[in-house]
């Protein structure tokens, strides 16, 4: 897998993570969701520049000329409900994707700690030779991704897979290096070094769903 991580470099992106991660900022929902989308539109921007492009010729008010599109060929995956925010960004740049909607959540086991991933809502397009883009805010072990990817199979073969997220856990990279094809793209704000027994990503920013949409009730 190749790892695009985006802390390497200083951008505005560190901004838009800070105020993410911030208890004081993070309670104004409209802004947390603006940030994640914001995060999306930078990683989306990043991504597409090694989209394959062809050539197109307009007419502007003076004369014909050559302009440079990025092939429209994009399907946008995000997992509900956490990643609507981060889809909404990336589909602020690629204007004319198709778009892939799942659920999937974690069913928690006999204790809070063991939990197993539950996929249940999945509308999706041909994805045959298509390049595919799932969009995860918070990449924490990483087995959303997976199952989701594994629930998409039917669907066709993409040419290229992309993944993007805002914040990881070094151990959710891991797993997805592990088990995605090897010419899989990263594209990661941040990098975090550890999950805390309940699968949340520390130092991480809490539960991505709750701060976009509300606090839900366990059920
Ligand atoms: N989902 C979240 O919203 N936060 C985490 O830290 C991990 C998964």
């Amino acid at each position: 897998m190749h790892i695009h991580n985006l802390s390497k470099e200083n951008s505005v992106l560190s901004q838009f993570i800070s105020e993410i991660r911030d208890v004081t900022v993070q309670k104004d929902s409209m802004r947390f969701r603006r940030n994640i989308e914001r995060i999306g539109e930078v990683l989306g921007y990043e991504l597409s520049k090694t989209l394959e492009f062809e050539t197109k010729t307009i007419t502007t008010p003076l004369a014909t000329t050559e302009t440079l599109v990025p092939k429209n060929d994009v399907v946008l995956c995000s997992i509900l409900r956490a990643g609507v925010p981060i889809h909404n960004g990336l589909l602020n740049y690629f204007d004319k994707a198709e778009n892939a909607f799942i659920s999937a959540y974690r069913h928690h086991l006999d204790n809070p700690e063991s939990f197993e991933i539950i996929v249940e809502y999945l509308a999706c397009p041909d994805l045959t030779g298509k390049t595919l883009i799932l969009a995860d805010p918070m990449l924490a072990t990483g087995q959303s991704l997976i199952a989701t990817f594994k629930a998409l199979q039917p669907f066709g073969i993409p040419k290229n897979i992309h993944i993007v997220a805002a914040i990881g856990a070094e151990v959710g990279v891991q797993f997805l290096e592990d088990n995605l094809p090897k010419n899989t793209n990263l594209w990661i704000a941040a990098i975090d070094k550890t999950l805390n027994s309940k699968g949340y990503i520390v130092p991480g920013l809490g539960d991505a769903g709750d701060l976009a949409f509300g606090v839900k009730l366990q059920h």
